[in-house]
C-alpha cells in the first residue's frame, strides 16, 4: 500500500504535493519522497519516516516547480531508502520520475526480459519496471487516435504499461507534464481535482480536501491521462477487462472521509457495521470501537442494535498504525503504546468490541487483555469483514498464509487464542451486500478467488 500525489500547473507545486501526501500518510509510513521538474531537471528527495518531519524548508525550496509528484511508501517490493519513490530515470529520450501505488505480479519475468535486452535496472522495486519499460519501445494502438500534442513520451508509456501485469495507479512526471495511469482492473483508487488553474491527482479524495482542491472525478480503470499546459487528454489504450477494485480499501485502507471506487468510504464502512449487527445475536451492553479503523463500523453496529457506543479504548494519536509496521516486534510494542482502556465506561460491562479486520490476531489478543484489565466483565469481539484467508499480490503487504490466523485456526480456536468470550466475523455475503456491484471488486484475501494468475517466486 502506498499513496501518490501529482500536481500540475501551480506555483510551488512541490509544496502542494507535500501537503497532499501528508493527507495520505495513513497509506504508508516507511518513507516519503517528492520529485519535481526544476530548472536543473527532474530532481527527487526521499526520506525515511513521516511526511511532516521529512523535509526542511530549504529542501522544499530546492524543488521549486510547477509540476511535482509525491509518494508515501509501505513497501511490497524493495526495502531500502534507495528503492523509495519517486524513482527518477534518465533515458536517451529524456528523464522521467514515477510514483506508483500497486504491485506488478509479473515483475520477475519483466526483470529478466529487460536485463536480457540490456535495459539497466537499479532498484529492487517493481515500480522501476513501469519506467524502464519505456526504454524498450513505443506503442500506438491502431484504434487510438493520438492528439497531435502527444508523441513519443506517451507512446513509450503505453508500451511500458502494456508489459505490466497487476495493480498500478501511477503518476509519471516529465519535464513539462504528468501522465497518469490506472490498470484496467482498477485495483487501487486514483482521483483528480482542480485547484485554481492547476490539477491535482491523488490516491484518495482526502488529499484534495486538505489542499482546498475541488474533487473532479476518478481516473477510470484502464485510463491514461496526459496533463500539460494544453489541458488534459484522456486515452483508453488497452482492451477493457473485468474490474477488481480492492474491497480492503473500503474495509480498512482508505480514509473514511474519502470518495473512492464511486462512493464514500464512510458509508460502506458504516454499512459493514450494520450488516455485522444484523448477522449477530450477541448480548453485549455497550459497543466499543477499536480506534480508529473500527470506529465507523461500530457506529453502524451500535445504531442497528440500539446499543450505546462508548469510547472504551482511547488512542494516542502520536503513534502510527500498527498493521503497517514491517516487523512483528515493532507491531507489538506499538499496540501497547497507541491504545489505552477507559475504565470509566468499561467497568463491570459486557462489551461488544468492533474492529475492521483480524489478520494475525496478535493485536486483537492485546486489545482483549486491555479491555479486561480495564474492568470489562465480558468481551465479545466482532470483526467487520470476513476472515483473511489469503495473501494479497496487488499492493497490500498482507502476511503469508503462515501468519494469517484464519489459515491456521478455526474461529473457535481463534476466540480462545485471543481470549475473547465470543468472536464473530462479517460473512462474505454480508461484505458483498455493502458495496454496489460486488462482482467489480477483488475480495481474494477473504474468498481465495484471485482475479488473475500470479507469478510466485517459489514457482520458478
Ligand atoms: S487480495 Fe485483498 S487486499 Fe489484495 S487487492 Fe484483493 S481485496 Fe485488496
Amino acid at each position: 500500500m502506498c499513496g501518490v500525489v501529482g500536481v500540475f500547473g501551480l506555483e510551488d507545486a512541490q509544496k502542494y504535493a507535500y501537503f497532499g501526501i501528508y493527507a495520505l500518510q495513513h497509506r504508508g509510513q516507511e518513507s516519503v519522497g517528492l520529485a519535481a521538474s526544476t530548472k536543473e531537471g527532474i530532481r527527487a528527495i526521499k526520506k525515511k519516516g513521516l511526511v511532516l518531519e521529512a523535509f526542511s524548508e530549504e529542501e522544499l525550496k530546492s524543488l521549486s516547480s510547477r509540476v511535482a509528484i509525491a509518494h508515501v511508501r509501505y513497501s511490497t517490493a524493495g526495502g531500502g531508502i534507495e528503492d523509495a519513490q519517486p524513482i527518477v530515470r534518465k533515458m536517451p529520450f529524456g528523464e522521467c520520475a514515477i510514483a506508483h501505488n500497486g504491485n506488478l505480479v509479473n515483475q520477475i519475468e519483466l526483470r529478466r526480459r529487460f536485463l536480457q535486452k540490456g535495459i539497466e535496472l537499479m532498484h529492487l522495486s517493481d515500480s522501476e519496471l513501469l519506467v524502464a519499460g519505456m526504454e524498450e519501445g513505443e506503442l500506438e494502438p491502431k484504434e487510438l487516435r493520438l492528439n497531435s500534442k502527444d508523441g513519443e513520451e506517451l507512446r513509450r508509456v503505453f508500451h511500458a504499461l502494456s508489459l505490466a501485469k497487476g495493480a498500478f495507479s501511477a503518476i509519471y512526471l516529465f519535464k513539462d507534464k504528468l501522465i497518469v495511469a490506472r490498470d484496467t482492473m482498477g485495483f487501487r483508487p486514483l482521483v483528480m481535482g482542480r485547484l485554481k488553474n492547476g490539477f491535482i491527482v491523488a490516491s484518495e479524495s482526502c488529499a484534495l480536501d486538505i489542499l482546498g482542491a475541488e474533487f473532479w472525478r476518478e481516473v477510470k480503470p484502464g485510463e491514461v491521462i496526459v496533463i500539460d499546459d494544453y489541458g488534459l487528454r484522456s486515452y483508453f489504450p488497452f482492451r477493457e477487462s473485468k474490474r477488481a477494485m480492492c474491497i480492503f480499501e473500503l474495509v480498512y485502507f482508505s480514509k473514511p472521509e474519502s470518495f473512492v471506487f464511486g462512493g464514500w468510504v464512510y458509508e460502506v464502512r458504516r454499512k459493514l457495521g450494520e450488516v455485522l449487527a444484523m448477522e449477530d445475536d450477541s448480548v453485549g451492553e455497550i459497543v466499543v470501537p477499536v480506534p480508529d479503523s473500527g470506529l465507523v463500523p461500530a457506529i453502524g453496529y451500535s445504531q442497528a442494535r440500539g446499543l450505546s457506543l462508548e469510547l472504551g479504548l482511547l488512542r494516542n494519536h502520536y503513534v502510527g498504525r500498527s498493521f503497517i509496521e514491517p516487523t512483528q516486534e515493532l507491531r507489538d510494542i506499538k499496540v501497547l503504546m497507541k491504545l489505552n482502556a477507559n475504565r470509566a465506561v468499561l467497568k463491570g460491562k459486557s462489551v461488544v468490541v468492533i474492529d475492521d479486520s483480524l489478520v494475525r490476531g496478535t493485536t486483537a489478543k492485546k486489545i482483549v487483555q486491555m479491555l479486561r484489565q480495564g474492568g470489562a466483565k465480558e468481551v465479545h469481539l466482532r470483526i467487520a469483514s470476513p476472515p483473511v484467508i489469503g495473501p494479497c499480490y496487488f499492493g497490500i503487504d498482507t502476511p503469508s498464509k503462515r501468519e494469517l490466523i484464519a489459515c491456521q485456526m478455526s474461529i473457535e480456536e481463534i476466540k480462545d487464542f485471543i481470549g475473547a468470550d465470543s468472536l464473530r466475523y462479517l460473512s462474505i455475503e454480508g461484505l458483498h451486500s455493502c458495496v454496489e456491484s460486488a462482482q467489480e471488486f477483488c475480495d481474494a484475501c477473504f474468498s481465495g478467488n484471485y482475479p488473475m494468475s500470479v507469478e510466485l517466486p517459489q514457482a520458478l
